[in-house]
């Protein structure tokens, strides 16, 4: 029986969801991240800011969630040319990958969390991976993070269950999971609450766009992961299950 977790929480909408679902089956929930020197920092901020409003508006989560984790990882910068890491305009390259992609970087990340939660004795490690959306990132294929669980298992000498819970649902029901997770939260009209609190505080713009505010958020609107968010809250809109919301 699991009763611990780590989410590996980044600050978007992919991790805030994971995080909601951990705290509604643990007992006891940690998060953890890593500044390798993104190009924007509003990732960041966005993490401390949702961690605080779920805190605030979901208060049998809050006696859930421990500690936070940032962990320094400018080495990745210094071993990867990309779009996240270097100015440089967001592109395929010829391998059919987007430049957005640092070999290796959720390898990284999952030894990284499987040590976190080796020395905080957590048993599960929760990560928002999702072989269903666009950019195809090696690294998040189900076989890779299943290759990783037995890996750090052996190698850690400790029986780690590495939990993916978008890896095969689209960002249509990963809204749709969000709103549904926050209606069984306890708290009065929580489905509701928790999509505006993802739409309002995570952050997901490859661009770092804070200033233009959509109804699925803040974004340039035009970038693959504001595309990607903008289509997904539309459908979820469109189901019919929550409420349409207007840019402010
Ligand atoms: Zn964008």
């Amino acid at each position: 029986m699991h009763t611990s977790a780590l989410v590996l929480f980044s600050g978007g909408q992919d991790s805030a969801t994971c995080l909601a679902q951990a705290l509604s089956r643990y007992q006891r929930v940690e998060t953890i991240a890593f500044d390798y020197r993104q190009r924007h920092h509003v990732e960041l901020d966005a993490r401390t800011q949702v961690l605080s409003e779920i805190r605030r508006t979901f208060p049998q989560w809050a006696s859930r969630l421990g500690q936070d984790h940032l962990l320094d990882l400018a080495v990745l910068g210094e071993v990867s040319d990309t779009s996240l890491t270097r100015d440089t305009a967001f592109r395929m390259e010829q391998s059919g990958l987007p430049n957005t992609f640092v070999p290796g970087r959720n390898l990284l990340f999952l030894t990284l969390a499987a040590a976190v939660a080796y020395r905080r004795d957590l048993q599960v490690i929760v990560t928002g991976v999702c072989e269903t959306d666009f950019s195809g990132y090696p690294d998040c294929r189900d076989d890779t993070i299943k290759a990783m669980q037995l890996a750090l298992s052996l190698g850690m000498d400790k029986r780690f269950l590495i939990e993916t819970p978008l890896m095969w649902i689209d960002k249509a029901a990963t809204w749709a999971l969000a709103y549904e997770l926050g209606a069984k939260s306890g708290t009065a009209g929580g489905g509701q609450l928790l999509v505006d609190l993802i739409v309002e505080h995570t952050h997901t713009c490859y661009l770092g766009d804070r200033e233009h505010r959509h109804a699925w958020g803040y974004g340039c609107g035009t970038c693959p992961a504001c595309e990607l968010r903008a289509r997904g809250y539309e459908r979820f809109v469109a189901s019919g299950q929550t409420r349409q919301m207007q840019a402010p």
